[in-house]
C-alpha cells in the first residue's frame, strides 16, 4: 500500500480550492458545521456543482457522474468540509443515484436527475418503521396493486428531511405470502401526493432533522417501482453496499480534530489552555493515533473499491463502527476542551449569534448540539452492534 502524497491528487486538490474561492459566493462559505444544510444552500450548492460541470461527484461517468477515482472524491469533500461550503443531498448522491443508475428505467432517470442536477428536488429516505429499523425486512407499509396505481398505507420514521424534501424512495410490502425479504418493493413517492403527512420529531441537539412519515391511501403510479416487484430488499443491499470508503465520515473527524487542538491551545480553562495539562494531551494524542488509522484505512478501502475487491464490505463496516465511535469522542473531547463556554456554545448553529461575544464565538457555536446529534451516528447507517454481528458473521464465515 502507497502512503506517499500523490503529484497528481495535490494538483486535483489546488482545483477543488481553486473552485472554492474564485466561483463559490461568499455567503456559501464559512458555514457552521451541521450534518445538513438548509434546503436552500443545498440547492444553490448543487446549482453551482452542475455548472462547473461537477454535478455528480462520486458517480462513474458512464452515469453522468465525474468519474473521478475515490482518492479524489475524499479530496473533494475533504475541502468541502474544510472551506464551509453547504452539504449535499446525501440520500440522491450516494443512496438513490447508483440505485437509479443500476436498476431505473431511462424514462425513471430522465424524470428524476436532471431535476436534481439543476438544484430543484430534494428526496429524503423512507426505510425505517416503528418495529422495522435493525430488522428492516420486517416492514409492514403495505402497496396494493390498483390498476396503473398502487395504494400505499402506512408509517415510516427517523425520515430525516422528510419536511424538506420533495420526492421520497420507500420501501413496501407488496406481497405478504412469500419470504419477508421477497416481498418487498422499491418505489419513488411524491411527496406532495395526497395522504403523505409528515410530523417533526425533535432531536437532543434542540434540531428538527427527523419525521414521522405517514402514508394514507396514497396513489403511486406504478411506472414509479424501480426494478421489479419483490425486488426491493436486492435493490437495498446494493444500495447498503455503496461507498464504504465514506462509512467513516473522514473529513468530519478532521475538521473535529483541527477543532479541538484550536480550542485545546486557545481556550483557557480555569486558567489555563487544556493542551498544557499532561492528561488533557495524552488524550489528545490518543484520539490523533485513532484518526491516523482511520485515515490510513480509508485509504485502503479507498484502493481496494477501485479495483472493486470483494473484501471490503468488512472495512466498510469496521470504518462505519471506528469512524462514528470516534466522532462521539471527538465531539464530547471539544465540549470538555470549551469548558465553561460549551453550555455558551449550545446554540443551534444556524440561530442568531449571542449578544456578548467569546473567544472562538465562530467556531465554538454549535458544538454541544452537534456533539449531541452525533450520539445518533452508532445508529443511523446500521448501529455498531449490528455492524459487529456482520464483521464476524463474515469472519467466520456464519
Ligand atoms: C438521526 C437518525 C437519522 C435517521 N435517518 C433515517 C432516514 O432518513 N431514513 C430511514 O429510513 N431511517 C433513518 N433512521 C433510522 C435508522 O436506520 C434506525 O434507527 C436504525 O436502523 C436502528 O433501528 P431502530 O432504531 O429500530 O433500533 P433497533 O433495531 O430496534 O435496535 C435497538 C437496539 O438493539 C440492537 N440490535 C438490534 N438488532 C441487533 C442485532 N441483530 N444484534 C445486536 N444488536 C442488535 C441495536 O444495536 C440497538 O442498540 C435514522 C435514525 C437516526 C437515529
Amino acid at each position: 500500500m502507497d502512503f506517499q502524497p500523490d503529484a497528481n491528487l495535490q494538483v486535483f486538490r489546488e482545483e477543488v480550492r481553486a473552485f472554492i474561492t474564485s466561483r463559490v459566493p461568499k455567503e456559501l462559505t464559512g458555514l457552521p458545521r451541521c450534518t445538513r444544510s438548509p434546503r436552500d444552500q443545498v440547492l444553490r450548492w448543487q446549482k453551482l456543482l452542475s455548472e462547473q460541470g461537477w454535478s455528480a461527484p462520486y458517480w462513474p461517468k458512464e452515469h453522468g457522474g465525474n468519474g473521478w477515482t475515490v482518492q479524489q472524491q475524499l479530496i473533494f469533500d475533504e475541502e468541502c468540509v474544510a472551506h464551509g461550503t453547504p452539504t449535499l443531498d446525501g440520500f440522491v448522491h450516494t443512496l438513490l443515484g447508483p440505485v437509479l443508475n443500476v436498476f431505473a428505467t431511462q424514462e425513471q432517470r430522465d424524470e428524476h436527475l436532471p431535476a436534481v442536477f439543476r438544484g430543484e428536488r430534494l428526496w429524503c429516505q423512507g426505510f425505517s418503521e416503528p418495529g422495522s429499523g435493525s430488522d428492516l425486512a420486517s416492514l409492514k407499509t403495505r402497496a396494493v396493486r390498483d390498476g396503473d396505481h398502487y395504494v400505499v398505507n402506512g408509517q415510516k420514521i427517523w425520515t430525516s428531511y422528510a419536511h424538506e424534501a420533495d420526492w421520497i424512495f420507500l420501501l413496501v410490502r407488496t406481497d405478504t405470502e412469500v419470504k419477508k425479504q421477497a416481498g418487498i418493493s422499491f418505489l419513488l413517492v411524491d411527496m406532495k401526493s395526497p395522504g403523505v403527512s409528515v410530523r417533526p420529531i425533535r432531536s437532543i441537539d434542540d434540531a428538527h432533522h427527523l419525521n414521522e412519515t405517514f402514508f394514507d391511501n396514497v396513489r403511486v403510479p406504478v411506472t414509479n417501482l424501480v426494478g421489479t416487484e419483490g425486488q426491493g430488499w436486492a435493490i437495498t443491499k446494493f444500495l447498503l453496499n455503496n461507498e464504504h470508503a465514506f462509512a467513516a465520515d473522514l473529513p468530519a473527524l478532521r475538521r473535529y480534530m483541527r477543532e479541538l487542538r484550536e480550542f485545546a491551545s486557545k481556550l483557557p480553562v480555569d486558567g489555563t489552555p487544556l493542551i498544557e495539562r499532561p492528561e488533557f494531551a495524552l488524550k489528545l494524542a490518543r484520539l490523533d493515533a485513532e484518526l491516523q488509522a482511520i485515515g490510513m484505512l480509508v485509504q485502503r478501502v479507498a484502493q481496494l473499491e477501485q479495483r472493486h475487491d470483494p473484501s471490503s464490505p468488512i472495512l466498510g463496516s469496521m470504518l462505519k463502527m471506528r469512524g462514528t465511535e470516534l466522532q462521539q469522542r471527538l465531539t464530547e473531547a471539544q465540549v470538555e476542551a470549551l469548558g465553561s463556554y460549551g453550555a455558551v456554545a449550545y446554540a443551534h448553529p444556524h440561530a442568531e449569534a449571542p449578544e456578548r461575544p467569546y473567544p472562538l464565538q465562530q467556531l465554538a457555536r454549535g458544538i454541544a448540539n452537534d456533539m449531541f446529534f452525533r450520539r445518533a451516528s452508532t445508529i443511523y447507517g446500521g448501529t455498531s452492534e449490528v455492524q459487529r454481528g456482520i464483521i464476524v458473521k463474515m469472519l467466520f464465515q456464519l
